[in-house]
């Protein structure tokens, strides 16, 4: 038995599928998983020696790749001057600012410590806000791991073939209606017919969590119209896009501003992290400002707030999404036109540093459309991409990410070896 073996073995003796979470399981693509055992810049290290190009980047939080010196360095300093206070510290108000200045639509924020609790928490203050209870959430979207969102959820829930959860009460899921991604008569009809019982619409202004899909011309927009018509709070779900496809997120590169929005990855720099944030009304009604109850033992955690500043401070003062846009667009260019010399098809969108695939011909514009894609062919083309030394999502339902770590060598270098790979996924 390898050591990885050995590891992986213990790991199923103590942790539910011997991991914590679990697309991180590579149920969907075969094989056993891998241990890290360290990482720097574009690269993972795994226990058994591996080197790999990552593409999954702590499934979109290292925007500035791993290890990067001024959040280690940030971070170092702070671990001297203690790890949690309870009490609020510097860094909170400086990681606020920080994001206030970023966001146009945010005039405060609370800080949460995963995106799950940012949604759930996000969907309280709407429903205070409105005194209605009816949220609605897009097929294939993925908010976190709360009651409320597991109903027609994407990414590991699809990937597991789970449409549901065993432990969610069905009378709390018919508060959630789902609608098919790109489809704005679908949300009208729903507006049309529970308009006045609405709260919230959620989205992730590109869907992340179904594999990549943008959202069509005045599809934003439209959500947008509607929300606001019958007086009901749009929330953008930003933990993924947040920071990412364009300094400003989602609602930077489209210019559809939502009511509230929700955090995580990128702000944390590869901390455990959360957020929520909107305008001043809004946000003044969570407690002790207001009366909407959320509170948090780690909330705020300087560790966390000191990798987010120092992550923050990089992207606002240097032109690092142009950088990640065009090297994101020449992976998936090249990618493209391999498959096309060799025969598959293959359908590859992308925004700024986020970026995925699709054995389909496309287009790709929902849920639906981007479950025909072949599942078989993505899980030997992930195995083939690893052999060649690149680590991909592994789960075909997941984005993925470059960082400003990738440098144009490296993608060239990528370019290469994922034209080997694909050639190999033909071979079965
Ligand atoms: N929202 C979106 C769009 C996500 O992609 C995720 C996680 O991948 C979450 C919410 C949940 O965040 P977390 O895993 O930090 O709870």
């Amino acid at each position: 038995m390898s050591g990885t073996d050995e590891l992986y073995s213990r790991a199923l003796a103590v942790l539910p599928g011997g991991v914590n979470s679990p697309v991180r399981a590579f149920r969907a693509v075969g094989g056993n998983p891998f241990f890290v055992r360290e990482a720097h810049g574009a690269h993972l290290v795994t226990t058994s020696g591996e080197r790999l190009i990552d593409y999954v980047l702590s499934w979109g939080a290292l925007i500035l790749g791993h290890d990067y010196p001024a959040v280690r360095e940030a971070l170092t300093l702070a671990v001297k001057r203690g790890t949690s206070y309870g009490v609020t510290c510097p860094a909170e108000v400086e990681l606020a600012e920080r994001i206030v200045e970023m966001v146009p639509s945010i005039d405060m924020v609370r800080f949460v410590n995963s995106g799950t609790e940012a949604t759930m928490a996000a969907v309280r203050l709407a429903r205070a806000a409105t005194g209605r209870d009816l949220i609605i959430k897009f097929d294939g979207a993925y908010h976190g791991h709360a009651d409320s969102f597991l109903v027609a959820a994407g990414s590991g829930v699809a990937t597991l073939g789970l449409p549901d959860s065993p432990g969610v009460p069905a009378d709390l899921a018919r508060l959630t209606m789902t609608a098919p991604f790109n489809d704005i008569t679908g949300i009208e009809t729903l507006f049309t017919q529970y308009g006045d019982r609405i709260a919230a619409v959620i989205a992730e202004p590109f869907l992340g969590n179904a594999g990549f899909v943008p959202p069509i011309p005045g599809f934003l927009e439209g959500l947008r119209e509607i929300t606001k018509a019958w007086g009901a709070v749009l929330i953008f779900d930003e933990v993924m896009t947040g920071f990412r496809v364009h300094p400003a997120g989602a609602q930077g590169l489209t210019g559809v501003e939502p009511d509230l929005t929700t955090l995580g990855k990128v702000i944390g720099g590869g901390l455990p992290i959360g957020a929520y944030g909107g305008a001043r009304e809004l946000m003044e009604m969570v407690a002790p400002a207001g009366d909407v109850y959320q509170a948090g033992t780690l909330s705020g955690n300087p560790l966390a707030m000191t990798a987010g500043v120092a992550t923050l401070d990089v992207i606002r003062t240097e032109p690092v999404h142009e950088k990640l846009e065009r090297r994101t667009r020449k992976l998936v260019k090249s990618l493209v036109g391999t498959a096309e010399a060799i025969g598959i098809p293959l359908t590859v969108g992308h925004a700024g540093a986020m970026w995925g695939v699709y054995f389909h011909p496309g287009p790709v514009t929902n849920f639906a459309e981007a479950k025909e894609t072949d599942t078989k062919r993505f899980a030997t083309f992930h195995r083939a991409a690893r052999q060649n030394g690149i680590f991909l999502p592994p789960s075909p339902f997941e984005a993925c990410f470059v960082s400003t770590a990738h440098t144009d060598e490296i993608i060239e270098d990528t370019i290469e070896r994922l034209a080997k790979a694909l050639a190999e996924s033909t071979r079965g």
